[in-house]
């Protein structure tokens, strides 16, 4: 059972509030919490044996992480990062997935080394408090920017909601 592969199913059922846009090899997805306001995934499309990115053909690892990439540039665009924070991880769920987080000054309060570090080492009943979720307004005006942006960096989406 993998999380990633569950969220996918629910994109493809039209099921899943936090689906942006299909991309050629992924998925974007905002965040379930927001503490990092414009926290977005990008969920690779396919699983097996693929857990790596040594595990990709070099054309597909290019067109993955120049998709990912430009996904970035929509959501700093999108959301005024100060700095983006880039991360493939995956021990818990080995699905290759991006987590894109937009950085401000001070978004890690006084944690990390006063102040300044990854994301992660704020506190985690905090990152993942019922707070920093989104409400369905903000959600829907979060998809709405960044769909925006997504726009200019890929052009149009070629359909609606869901799977075309
Ligand atoms: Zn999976």
């Amino acid at each position: 059972m993998c999380l990633i592969c569950d969220r996918i199913g629910m994109i493809r059922r039209g099921e899943n509030p936090y689906f942006v846009r299909e991309l050629e090899t992924g998925y974007v997805v905002l965040g379930d919490h927001q503490h990092f306001y414009g926290y977005t995934l990008f969920l690779y499309k396919h699983h097996g044996d693929k857990t790596e990115l040594f595990h990709l053909a070099p054309v597909e690892r290019a067109r993955f992480l120049e998709d990912m990439t430009l996904v970035a540039q929509a959501v700093s665009r999108a959301f005024h990062a100060e700095k983006m924070n880039y991360e493939l991880l995956g021990m818990g769920d080995a699905h290759l997935h991006w987590h894109l987080f937009p950085r401000r000054t001070g978004d890690i309060g006084p944690y990390g080394n006063g102040g300044k570090g990854p994301v992660w080492w704020y506190p985690m009943e905090k990152m993942y408090a019922d707070e920093s979720r989104p409400s369905a307004g903000e959600l829907a005006e979060m998809k709405q920017k960044l769909q925006t942006e997504l726009d200019r960096v890929f052009g149009p989406a070629e359909t609606g909601a869901g799977k075309a």
